[in-house]
């Protein structure tokens, strides 16, 4: 489905993006939350971990997929352990990708399927809703939930968020590859 996917362009400041391809997506989440993981599972890369050395500058990560778009590795937020100096500068580069990058099309925001969502996932939902960027909710680590509680912690989160919009929900798991298969339908499309 995804043949060749190359990191081609590492952003650390404001406007350093690549020229547009046709497609582009992104893809954030809280740190830890398994983005990491996902993107390796669906398009077989290596995502450079920034999560065991915090204090690392972190960057806006352009693959390119096939020459036909991009797919893009947003920093992970609510990292604790960063100095505010360091949050401002992340936040300052990710509002300047969500308000100028015009090709963007669409977000994939990963929140962890056995939680609530947290402070900051809800601050990145409006901030999406504001921006008018679409985005679609991918629920991580669902192997981590007993089956019998799937539903009822769906249908919580649902209902948490369901204050902000109403969004497509894609559970899956990187680790036994449940729900994989759907996410990458709609990526491709
Ligand atoms: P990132 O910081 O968002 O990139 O998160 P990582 O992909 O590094 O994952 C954080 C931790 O969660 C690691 O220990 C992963 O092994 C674990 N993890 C990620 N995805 C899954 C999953 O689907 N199932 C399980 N059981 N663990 C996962």
């Amino acid at each position: 489905m995804f043949k060749k996917v190359e990191l081609i362009k590492t952003a650390y400041m404001k406007g350093d993006y690549p020229p547009p391809l046709n497609a582009e997506i992104a893809f954030a989440g809280r740190s830890n939350v398994g983005k990491s993981s996902l993107l390796n599972k669906l398009f077989g890369i290596k995502i450079a971990k920034i999560s065991s050395n915090p204090g690392k500058t972190r960057s806006i990560n352009f693959y390119n997929v096939d020459n036909k778009g991009y797919l893009v590795d947003l920093p992970g937020y609510g990292f604790a352990s960063v100095s505010k100096e360091e949050k401002k500068k992340w936040a300052n580069l990710l509002e300047d990708y969500f308000v100028n990058r015009y090709s963007l099309q669409m977000v994939f925001l990963l929140i962890d399927h056995r939680h609530e969502p947290q402070k900051k996932d809800i601050e990145m939902i409006q901030w999406l809703r504001e921006l008018k960027i679409p985005f679609m909710i991918v629920l991580t680590k669902l192997d981590k939930v007993k089956k019998s509680e799937r539903q009822k912690k769906l249908n919580l989160i649902k209902s948490v968020l369901s204050g902000y919009g109403e969004y497509l929900y894609f559970p899956v798991s990187s680790k036994t590859g449940e729900g994989i298969g759907l996410l990458k339908n709609e990526i491709s499309k």
